[in-house]
């Protein structure tokens, strides 16, 4: 076998000096869902039906139907999602080169801790560029919260309040930051979307969509495990079902991570 990336890489995950992490959440009938205030349309959970499980209705095979909606669970945010997006492209149309590229972590679980609305700035995207260098071109950028000790139930997850929801993102500035003065392929998150709770009150509106899915950044939510990734060094495959018009999918997301 001649030696190439790709061998060496598969050497590496052989020996163990590579690992392969998901960010993945386990998808089921209990992932919550966002919950959008009236007079809103709201997405279901997923639901399943039985179509058979080894009896009457297919004796060798257990099967079932899934209602999902788009943008359930760990999921995939493609540019036709959001309004100013809507000339770009559907989920079948993003190019697989952008679906596999490097994963930078920049990680503020401490400080969310402390302030489950913490908005992300670009001062600390500058303070992280300064320790690890520029965010590469084609890069995934991952916004490590914490969060997703919250995954498996809604009322903590969605963390309503008076107020409305209370959960990080970024602020306006830095969703046009990166969409303008950073290249990246998408922005990622614990959270149920990539926008922070408060968000439906920014100028403008959910930021986050607005500018980076006007951009054509993609978007990525409820992720798992960013915890085990180094600030750079691993590499992400994002693999969104490749739904014609879809705009969004539920997605498995997996990191190659040097051991
Ligand atoms: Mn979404």
């Amino acid at each position: 076998m001649s030696d190439t990336p790709v061998t060496a890489l598969l050497a590496a995950l052989a020996n163990a000096s590579a690992t392969v992490v998901d960010l993945t959440q386990p998808l089921s009938e209990r992932t919550p869902v966002i919950q959008l205030p009236p007079p809103f349309e709201n997405t279901p959970q997923l639901t399943r039906r039985e179509l058979s499980h080894y009896d009457d209705r297919g004796p060798m095979w257990a099967w079932s139907v899934l209602e999902i909606g788009e943008h359930t669970g760990t999921h995939f945010d493609a540019p036709i999602h959001w309004v100013s997006g809507r000339d770009g492209e559907d989920v079948a149309s993003v190019p697989p080169s952008k679906l596999v590229g490097p994963a930078v972590v920049i990680d503020k679980s401490a400080e969310v801790a402390n302030d489950p609305g913490y908005l992300l700035t670009v001062d600390d995207l500058l303070a992280w560029e300064a320790e690890h260098g520029r965010v590469p071109d084609g890069a995934w950028l991952l916004f490590r919260s914490g969060w997703e000790s919250r995954a498996q139930d809604s009322e903590t997850f969605l963390n309503a309040g008076p107020e409305g929801p209370v959960t990080p993102g970024p602020d306006a500035a830095l969703a046009l930051w990166l969409a303008s003065e950073r290249s990246i392929a998408g922005f990622g998150v614990e959270t149920v979307g990539t926008d922070a709770g408060a968000a439906g009150g920014f100028e403008p509106p959910f930021p986050a969509h607005h500018f980076l899915l006007g951009a054509g950044v993609y978007g990525l939510t409820q992720l798992a495990n960013l915890g085990e990734l180094p600030p750079t060094g691993a590499l992400l495959v994002v693999a969104p079902l490749k739904l014609v018009d879809g705009t969004g999918s539920p997605t498995r997301v997996l990191a190659i991570v040097p051991a």
